[in-house]
Protein backbone atom coordinates (compact mmCIF):
# COMPACT_ATOMS: atom_id res chain seq x y z
CA UNK A 1 0.00 0.00 0.00
CA UNK A 2 1.69 3.74 -0.99
CA UNK A 3 -0.13 6.64 0.44
CA UNK A 4 0.89 10.21 -0.71
CA UNK A 5 0.44 13.02 1.93
CA UNK A 6 0.40 16.75 0.84
CA UNK A 7 1.21 20.16 3.37
CA UNK A 8 3.23 18.27 5.72
CA UNK A 9 5.38 20.47 7.78
CA UNK A 10 9.24 19.45 9.11
CA UNK A 11 8.03 18.75 12.66
CA UNK A 12 5.43 16.58 11.53
CA UNK A 13 7.30 14.10 9.41
CA UNK A 14 8.21 12.28 12.29
CA UNK A 15 5.02 11.39 13.44
CA UNK A 16 3.92 10.31 9.79
CA UNK A 17 7.48 8.17 9.32
CA UNK A 18 6.72 6.42 12.88
CA UNK A 19 3.08 5.42 11.67
CA UNK A 20 4.59 4.10 8.37
CA UNK A 21 6.61 1.94 10.13
CA UNK A 22 4.30 0.36 12.48
CA UNK A 23 2.09 -0.33 9.73
CA UNK A 24 4.00 -1.16 7.21
CA UNK A 25 2.86 1.31 4.43
CA UNK A 26 5.08 3.19 2.26
CA UNK A 27 4.40 6.85 2.83
CA UNK A 28 5.73 9.77 0.68
CA UNK A 29 5.98 12.80 2.47
CA UNK A 30 5.43 16.00 0.39
CA UNK A 31 5.37 19.82 2.05
CA UNK A 32 3.19 21.24 -0.82
CA UNK A 33 -0.33 22.15 -0.49
CA UNK A 34 -2.83 19.90 -2.59
CA UNK A 35 -3.92 21.69 -5.43
CA UNK A 36 -4.60 21.68 -9.27
CA UNK A 37 -0.91 22.19 -10.01
CA UNK A 38 0.56 19.72 -7.17
CA UNK A 39 -2.22 17.09 -7.73
CA UNK A 40 -0.50 14.89 -10.63
CA UNK A 41 1.94 13.68 -7.97
CA UNK A 42 -0.98 11.31 -6.97
CA UNK A 43 -0.48 9.02 -9.89
CA UNK A 44 0.73 5.67 -8.83
CA UNK A 45 -0.50 6.17 -5.27
CA UNK A 46 -3.05 4.53 -3.45
CA UNK A 47 -4.35 6.43 -1.35
CA UNK A 48 -4.24 10.44 0.10
CA UNK A 49 -3.90 12.92 2.56
CA UNK A 50 -4.20 16.64 2.80
CA UNK A 51 -4.13 19.45 5.18
CA UNK A 52 -4.96 23.17 4.54
CA UNK A 53 -7.34 26.05 4.46
CA UNK A 54 -7.00 26.74 0.22
CA UNK A 55 -10.02 25.86 -1.64
CA UNK A 56 -9.89 22.69 -3.23
CA UNK A 57 -11.62 22.98 -6.93
CA UNK A 58 -13.25 19.89 -8.48
CA UNK A 59 -10.27 19.32 -10.99
CA UNK A 60 -8.83 18.03 -7.69
CA UNK A 61 -11.01 15.34 -7.26
CA UNK A 62 -11.13 14.24 -10.62
CA UNK A 63 -7.85 13.94 -10.91
CA UNK A 64 -8.12 11.41 -7.98
CA UNK A 65 -10.64 9.60 -9.28
CA UNK A 66 -8.77 9.19 -12.81
CA UNK A 67 -5.63 8.02 -10.67
CA UNK A 68 -8.17 4.86 -8.86
CA UNK A 69 -8.53 7.30 -5.92
CA UNK A 70 -11.34 6.58 -3.88
CA UNK A 71 -10.66 8.69 -0.45
CA UNK A 72 -8.94 11.89 0.91
CA UNK A 73 -8.10 12.30 4.62
CA UNK A 74 -8.00 15.06 5.73
CA UNK A 75 -5.84 16.24 8.67
CA UNK A 76 -7.58 18.90 10.07
CA UNK A 77 -11.31 19.70 11.63
CA UNK A 78 -12.56 22.28 9.46
CA UNK A 79 -13.24 21.60 5.58
CA UNK A 80 -14.73 24.42 4.77
CA UNK A 81 -12.51 24.51 1.33
CA UNK A 82 -13.29 21.44 0.20
CA UNK A 83 -15.93 20.82 -2.84
CA UNK A 84 -18.22 18.13 -0.95
CA UNK A 85 -20.69 17.63 -4.02
CA UNK A 86 -17.77 17.69 -6.07
CA UNK A 87 -15.71 15.11 -4.06
CA UNK A 88 -19.12 12.70 -4.34
CA UNK A 89 -19.18 13.50 -8.01
CA UNK A 90 -15.84 12.04 -8.40
CA UNK A 91 -16.51 9.44 -5.89
CA UNK A 92 -14.14 10.53 -3.25
CA UNK A 93 -14.85 9.88 0.56
CA UNK A 94 -13.74 12.65 2.29
CA UNK A 95 -12.36 11.86 5.59
CA UNK A 96 -11.30 14.78 8.83
CA UNK A 97 -10.18 14.62 12.01
CA UNK A 98 -12.92 15.73 14.18
CA UNK A 99 -10.94 15.37 17.77
CA UNK A 100 -6.83 15.49 17.23
CA UNK A 101 -7.06 17.54 21.21
CA UNK A 102 -9.61 19.56 21.72
CA UNK A 103 -7.71 20.85 25.07
CA UNK A 104 -5.00 22.43 22.78
CA UNK A 105 -7.17 24.84 20.97
CA UNK A 106 -9.14 25.53 24.21
CA UNK A 107 -6.22 26.51 25.78
CA UNK A 108 -5.03 28.82 23.13
CA UNK A 109 -8.25 30.58 23.76
CA UNK A 110 -8.26 30.91 27.83
CA UNK A 111 -4.80 32.13 27.08
CA UNK A 112 -5.40 34.97 24.26
CA UNK A 113 -8.03 35.64 27.18
CA UNK A 114 -5.63 36.19 30.19
CA UNK A 115 -2.97 37.61 28.08
CA UNK A 116 -5.95 40.42 27.77
CA UNK A 117 -7.88 40.62 30.53
CA UNK A 118 -4.52 41.48 32.19
CA UNK A 119 -3.32 44.04 29.95
CA UNK A 120 -0.19 42.06 29.29
CA UNK A 121 -0.12 43.68 25.55
CA UNK A 122 -0.99 47.55 27.70
CA UNK A 123 2.21 46.24 29.99
CA UNK A 124 4.54 45.42 27.27
CA UNK A 125 3.88 48.21 24.89
CA UNK A 126 4.57 50.92 27.84
CA UNK A 127 7.56 49.23 28.81
CA UNK A 128 9.06 49.71 25.47
CA UNK A 129 8.66 53.04 25.94
CA UNK A 130 10.62 52.93 28.76
CA UNK A 131 7.10 53.49 31.12
CA UNK A 132 7.14 51.00 33.73
CA UNK A 133 3.38 52.47 35.65
CA UNK A 134 -0.07 50.98 36.23
CA UNK A 135 -2.98 52.79 36.51
CA UNK A 136 -6.56 52.92 36.05
CA UNK A 137 -6.16 52.13 32.35
CA UNK A 138 -4.24 48.61 33.79
CA UNK A 139 -6.14 47.23 36.27
CA UNK A 140 -7.69 44.27 35.55
CA UNK A 141 -10.41 41.69 36.75
CA UNK A 142 -9.98 37.66 38.16
CA UNK A 143 -11.03 35.35 36.10
CA UNK A 144 -13.20 33.92 38.43
CA UNK A 145 -15.06 37.27 38.64
CA UNK A 146 -16.04 36.59 34.75
CA UNK A 147 -19.22 35.42 33.16
CA UNK A 148 -17.61 33.29 29.84
CA UNK A 149 -19.81 33.30 26.97
CA UNK A 150 -19.25 30.25 24.64
CA UNK A 151 -20.74 30.65 21.20
CA UNK A 152 -20.77 27.06 20.33
CA UNK A 153 -19.88 24.39 22.36
CA UNK A 154 -18.98 21.01 20.42
CA UNK A 155 -15.35 19.65 20.98
CA UNK A 156 -13.64 22.53 21.61
CA UNK A 157 -16.23 24.88 23.28
CA UNK A 158 -16.83 22.25 25.38
CA UNK A 159 -13.61 21.81 26.19
CA UNK A 160 -12.90 25.19 26.86
CA UNK A 161 -16.30 25.28 29.50
CA UNK A 162 -14.35 22.90 31.28
CA UNK A 163 -11.26 25.17 31.39
CA UNK A 164 -12.55 28.38 32.37
CA UNK A 165 -15.37 26.75 34.86
CA UNK A 166 -12.41 24.96 36.60
CA UNK A 167 -11.20 28.83 36.84
CA UNK A 168 -13.89 29.46 38.87
CA UNK A 169 -15.90 31.68 35.91
CA UNK A 170 -19.56 31.69 35.90
CA UNK A 171 -19.91 29.83 32.20
CA UNK A 172 -22.74 30.27 29.58
CA UNK A 173 -23.51 28.53 26.38
CA UNK A 174 -25.43 29.15 23.32
CA UNK A 175 -25.37 26.48 21.15
CA UNK A 176 -28.47 24.96 19.03
CA UNK A 177 -27.39 21.54 19.76
CA UNK A 178 -27.68 20.97 23.95
CA UNK A 179 -25.07 18.50 25.41
CA UNK A 180 -25.98 17.03 28.45
CA UNK A 181 -22.39 15.89 29.48
CA UNK A 182 -21.57 19.82 30.11
CA UNK A 183 -24.28 20.39 32.72
CA UNK A 184 -21.62 20.58 35.19
CA UNK A 185 -19.84 23.60 33.82
CA UNK A 186 -22.01 25.70 31.87
CA UNK A 187 -25.63 27.24 31.68
CA UNK A 188 -27.21 27.21 27.87
CA UNK A 189 -28.76 30.68 27.25
CA UNK A 190 -29.58 32.36 23.94
CA UNK A 191 -27.00 34.63 21.97
CA UNK A 192 -28.29 37.94 23.19
CA UNK A 193 -27.82 36.84 26.64
CA UNK A 194 -24.16 35.94 25.81
CA UNK A 195 -23.99 39.30 24.39
CA UNK A 196 -24.86 41.42 26.54
CA UNK A 197 -23.42 39.31 29.98
CA UNK A 198 -20.40 37.93 29.09
CA UNK A 199 -16.80 39.95 29.88
CA UNK A 200 -15.19 37.25 27.61
CA UNK A 201 -17.01 35.99 24.34
CA UNK A 202 -15.01 32.61 22.83
CA UNK A 203 -16.28 31.37 19.08
CA UNK A 204 -16.40 28.10 18.46
CA UNK A 205 -18.86 26.93 15.78
CA UNK A 206 -17.69 25.91 12.18
CA UNK A 207 -18.08 28.15 9.71
CA UNK A 208 -21.70 27.82 8.04
CA UNK A 209 -23.78 30.20 6.21
CA UNK A 210 -25.47 30.60 9.77
CA UNK A 211 -22.22 31.37 11.45
CA UNK A 212 -20.56 33.87 9.17
CA UNK A 213 -20.32 37.14 10.69
CA UNK A 214 -22.08 36.05 13.92
CA UNK A 215 -20.18 38.60 15.24
CA UNK A 216 -21.08 41.98 13.05
CA UNK A 217 -21.40 45.52 13.98
CA UNK A 218 -25.02 44.97 15.74
CA UNK A 219 -23.48 42.05 17.64
CA UNK A 220 -20.66 44.00 18.83
CA UNK A 221 -23.09 47.01 19.57
CA UNK A 222 -24.51 44.80 22.23
CA UNK A 223 -21.45 43.63 24.24
CA UNK A 224 -19.90 45.16 27.35
CA UNK A 225 -17.60 47.93 26.79
CA UNK A 226 -14.80 45.81 28.76
CA UNK A 227 -15.85 42.46 26.89
CA UNK A 228 -13.13 40.26 24.96
CA UNK A 229 -14.08 38.69 21.78
CA UNK A 230 -11.65 35.45 20.98
CA UNK A 231 -11.84 33.81 17.81
CA UNK A 232 -10.09 30.33 17.74
CA UNK A 233 -12.32 29.18 15.10
CA UNK A 234 -12.46 30.75 11.83
CA UNK A 235 -12.26 34.24 10.94
CA UNK A 236 -14.83 34.58 8.62
CA UNK A 237 -17.27 34.45 12.35
CA UNK A 238 -16.49 38.01 12.53
CA UNK A 239 -16.84 41.17 10.42
CA UNK A 240 -13.48 42.30 10.88
CA UNK A 241 -14.38 45.36 9.19
CA UNK A 242 -16.97 46.18 12.47
CA UNK A 243 -14.17 44.31 14.70
CA UNK A 244 -12.05 47.14 14.14
CA UNK A 245 -14.38 49.96 14.67
CA UNK A 246 -16.21 48.66 17.88
CA UNK A 247 -12.07 48.52 19.12
CA UNK A 248 -11.07 52.08 18.09
CA UNK A 249 -14.13 53.26 19.40
CA UNK A 250 -13.94 51.01 22.60
CA UNK A 251 -17.38 49.26 22.11
CA UNK A 252 -15.19 46.73 23.26
CA UNK A 253 -12.00 45.85 25.37
CA UNK A 254 -9.76 43.76 23.20
CA UNK A 255 -9.74 40.88 20.67
CA UNK A 256 -8.01 37.57 21.01
CA UNK A 257 -7.30 36.55 17.14
CA UNK A 258 -6.13 32.80 15.73
CA UNK A 259 -7.89 33.09 12.86
CA UNK A 260 -8.60 36.00 10.37
CA UNK A 261 -10.46 36.07 6.93
CA UNK A 262 -8.21 36.78 4.84
CA UNK A 263 -5.29 34.83 6.86
CA UNK A 264 -4.54 32.35 3.61
CA UNK A 265 -2.88 35.61 2.33
CA UNK A 266 0.06 35.09 4.83
CA UNK A 267 -0.44 32.71 7.74
CA UNK A 268 1.94 29.77 7.43
CA UNK A 269 4.61 32.03 5.52
CA UNK A 270 7.50 34.14 6.11
CA UNK A 271 6.62 37.71 5.33
CA UNK A 272 7.20 41.56 4.54
CA UNK A 273 5.64 43.20 7.00
CA UNK A 274 4.97 46.29 4.84
CA UNK A 275 3.20 44.40 2.56
CA UNK A 276 0.76 42.98 4.95
CA UNK A 277 -3.15 43.49 4.26
CA UNK A 278 -5.08 46.96 5.86
CA UNK A 279 -6.86 45.24 8.18
CA UNK A 280 -4.38 43.03 9.70
CA UNK A 281 -1.80 46.10 10.21
CA UNK A 282 -4.81 47.85 11.60
CA UNK A 283 -5.40 45.09 14.26
CA UNK A 284 -2.09 43.91 15.18
CA UNK A 285 -1.41 47.64 15.82
CA UNK A 286 -3.51 47.61 18.94
CA UNK A 287 -2.31 47.10 22.41
CA UNK A 288 -5.72 45.29 23.37
CA UNK A 289 -5.47 42.73 20.47
CA UNK A 290 -3.14 39.79 20.62
CA UNK A 291 -3.01 37.62 16.87
CA UNK A 292 -1.70 34.11 16.38
CA UNK A 293 -1.08 32.70 12.89
CA UNK A 294 -3.76 30.15 13.39
CA UNK A 295 -1.67 27.60 15.60
CA UNK A 296 -4.57 26.88 18.29
CA UNK A 297 -4.42 23.18 17.29
CA UNK A 298 -0.04 22.86 17.06
CA UNK A 299 0.54 21.05 20.11
CA UNK A 300 3.00 17.55 20.31
CA UNK A 301 -0.32 15.75 21.19
CA UNK A 302 -2.24 17.59 18.25
CA UNK A 303 0.10 16.59 15.72
CA UNK A 304 0.66 13.17 16.59
CA UNK A 305 -2.90 12.53 16.30
CA UNK A 306 -4.12 14.54 13.61
CA UNK A 307 -1.40 12.48 11.59
CA UNK A 308 -2.56 8.70 13.16
CA UNK A 309 -6.21 9.07 12.84
CA UNK A 310 -6.01 10.57 9.27
CA UNK A 311 -3.31 7.75 7.86
CA UNK A 312 -5.17 4.92 9.86
CA UNK A 313 -8.70 6.49 8.13
CA UNK A 314 -6.57 6.45 4.43
CA UNK A 315 -5.82 3.01 5.28
CA UNK A 316 -9.06 1.18 6.35
CA UNK A 317 -10.85 2.96 3.32
CA UNK A 318 -8.12 1.78 0.84
CA UNK A 319 -8.62 -1.65 2.44
CA UNK A 320 -12.22 -1.36 1.68
CA UNK A 321 -13.86 -0.82 5.24
CA UNK A 322 -14.82 2.48 7.00
CA UNK A 323 -14.39 5.24 9.04
CA UNK A 324 -16.49 7.12 11.70
CA UNK A 325 -14.71 10.34 10.66
CA UNK A 326 -16.27 9.90 7.27
CA UNK A 327 -17.71 13.51 6.27
CA UNK A 328 -21.55 13.30 5.09
P1 LIG B 1 -17.65 20.82 16.64
O1 LIG B 1 -18.33 20.44 15.39
O2 LIG B 1 -17.25 19.76 17.61
O3 LIG B 1 -18.55 21.88 17.43
C1 LIG B 1 -19.17 22.96 16.81
C2 LIG B 1 -20.37 23.35 17.64
O4 LIG B 1 -20.94 24.54 17.05
C3 LIG B 1 -21.49 22.28 17.64
O5 LIG B 1 -21.84 21.94 18.96
C4 LIG B 1 -22.64 22.97 16.90
O6 LIG B 1 -23.92 22.58 17.41
C5 LIG B 1 -22.34 24.43 17.17
N1 LIG B 1 -23.01 25.35 16.27
C6 LIG B 1 -23.30 25.19 14.96
N2 LIG B 1 -23.95 26.27 14.49
C7 LIG B 1 -24.07 27.14 15.52
C8 LIG B 1 -24.63 28.43 15.66
N3 LIG B 1 -25.23 29.05 14.63
N4 LIG B 1 -24.56 29.03 16.86
C9 LIG B 1 -23.97 28.41 17.92
N5 LIG B 1 -23.42 27.20 17.85
C10 LIG B 1 -23.46 26.55 16.66
O7 LIG B 1 -16.38 21.70 16.19
P2 LIG B 1 -15.01 21.91 17.02
O8 LIG B 1 -14.11 20.76 16.78
O9 LIG B 1 -15.32 22.27 18.41
O10 LIG B 1 -14.40 23.16 16.20
C11 LIG B 1 -14.92 24.46 16.40
C12 LIG B 1 -14.23 25.44 15.46
O11 LIG B 1 -12.82 25.49 15.72
C13 LIG B 1 -14.36 25.14 13.97
O12 LIG B 1 -14.61 26.36 13.29
C14 LIG B 1 -12.99 24.64 13.58
O13 LIG B 1 -12.72 24.84 12.22
C15 LIG B 1 -12.11 25.49 14.47
N6 LIG B 1 -10.76 24.96 14.73
C16 LIG B 1 -9.74 25.84 14.84
C17 LIG B 1 -8.46 25.37 15.11
C18 LIG B 1 -7.29 26.30 15.29
O14 LIG B 1 -6.14 25.85 15.27
N7 LIG B 1 -7.49 27.58 15.49
C19 LIG B 1 -8.23 24.00 15.24
C20 LIG B 1 -9.31 23.13 15.15
C21 LIG B 1 -10.58 23.63 14.89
Amino acid sequence: MKIICFSVLPVEKPYIEDWAQKNQVEVKILSEDLTSKTVDQVKGYDGVSSEGIAPVGEDVYATLEKNGIHQLAIRQVGYDNQDLAAAKKHGIVLTNVAAYSPRAIAEMGVTHALYLLRNVGLYQQRMAAGDFTFDEQTISTEIFNCTVGLIGAGHIGGASAQIYSALGARVLTYDPFYDASLEPFTTYVDLDTILTEADIISLHTPLLPSTKHIIDAAALHKMKPNALLINMARGELVDTAALIAALKNKEIAGAGLDTLADEGEFFGEQQDLSTLPQDYQELQALPNVLITPHVAFFTKLAVKNSMEIALNDAKNLINGGSSRNIIH
